[in-house]
């Protein structure tokens, strides 16, 4: 039998925790004697496929199809391949989007779906570790058969090696069951990355002035792959939402590079940023601690060096 994982893509970029819920499916499988294969559906799907390779992994499925999520076409596409693989636990990412499936296909498949999971097990029947009411509660899974959420974070992502099938999947899809479609989508710039997966983050302070030349920011983060952040000011100050602040109140990230642009570097700021790889400031006056920290330094202002840095990686 097998582990079904599923991958879990948006805006033309993988998201880690498609190799996290491999891990997952890989120690599960380690114990069981399962194989383990993963869904790709929608989008890149070679290209993603490419990624998905890794050891352990015998086979990634690819699905051909329209790039967004489509709660319909994802039930019936995992529901025909978990079947056709003969499936006993499927592993979805714990994400809007796999929240929005995993009961749908739990139903069709007619297995309990346990959602949130921190930790599985399979030595003695199905067992998966979640958080209920505060306390870490361990379930036994009648049957052995589940749809899981696994937590993002929790597992390390699997290291992409070549030597896994990808397999197309065609699906018989029932249009008549696709019940909805998406129509448009707001072009959010912050729609497009999680801070948490990205290698490149382009982070804001209160130099830039205002909301009016946010967009100088967002055209460096596309250029260089990455996605926009910020200090504590722009986002008291509604420029950029709250997700997106850094340090002591905000997020922790330690992405391969960190391009601070009119940040000071106060305490606070950096809590949330020191374990960063490389770290590049930007800022007009010497004296700025961020410069302390700072791997490579730039000492001018932003209005010059953003576009022209922006220009000079597009070309
Ligand atoms: C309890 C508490 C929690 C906090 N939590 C956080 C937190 O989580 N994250 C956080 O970031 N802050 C936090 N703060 C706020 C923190 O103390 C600082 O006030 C804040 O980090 C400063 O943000 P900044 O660097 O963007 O602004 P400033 O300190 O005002 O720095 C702006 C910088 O931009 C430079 N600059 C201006 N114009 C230009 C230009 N044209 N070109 C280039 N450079 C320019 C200036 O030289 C200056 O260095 C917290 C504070 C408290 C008290």
């Amino acid at each position: 039998m097998t582990v079904l994982t599923v991958a879990e893509h948006r805006h033309g970029r993988l998201w880690d925790v498609s190799r996290e819920a491999q891990t997952a499916g890989l120690e599960l499988a380690a114990v069981t004697g399962d194989t383990v294969h993963t869904a790709v559906v929608g989008g890149a799907v070679e290209r993603f496929a490419d990624r998905l390779g890794c050891a352990g992994v015998e086979t990634v499925h690819t699905v051909a199809g329209d790039e967004a999520f489509n709660h319909d076409v994802y039930t019936q596409v995992l529901t025909q391949l978990a079947e056709s693989i003969d499936a006993r636990v499927v592993l979805a990412p714990h994400s809007v989007t796999g929240l929005n499936y995993a009961p749908a296909l739990s139903a069709r498949l007619d297995w309990p779906v346990v959602p949130d999971a921190v930790a599985l097990d399979g030595a003695d029947g199905l067992t998966v570790t979640r958080e209920v009411d505060g306390a870490w509660t361990t379930l036994a899974v009648d049957g052995g058969r589940a749809v899981v959420t696994v937590r993002p974070g929790e597992w390390p992502v699997t290291e992409a090696a070549g030597d896994t099938d990808v397999i197309p999947f065609t699906a018989d899809i029932d249009d008549a069951a696709v019940r909805s479609t998406v129509t448009s989508e707001a072009a959010g710039a912050l729609a497009d990355l999680a801070l948490e997966d990205a290698d490149v983050v382009v982070a804001v302070g209160r130099g830039i002035g205002g909301e009016a030349d946010l967009d100088l920011l967002f055209d460096l983060a596309d250029a260089v792959g990455g996605t926009v952040a910020a200090s504590g000011p722009p986002v008291k100050r509604g420029w950029l939402p709250a997700d997106r602040q850094i340090g002591q109140s905000g997020a922790t990230v330690a992405p391969d590079v960190y391009l601070a642009v009119g940040i000071s570097g106060a305490a606070q700021h950096l809590a949330g940023m020191r374990e960063s790889d490389t770290v590049v400031a930007i800022n007009s006056d010497p004296t700025a601690p961020i410069f302390d920290v700072a791997d490579y330094g730039v000492v001018a202002d932003l209005f010059d060096v953003v576009p022209a840095l922006t220009a000079a990686l597009e070309e």
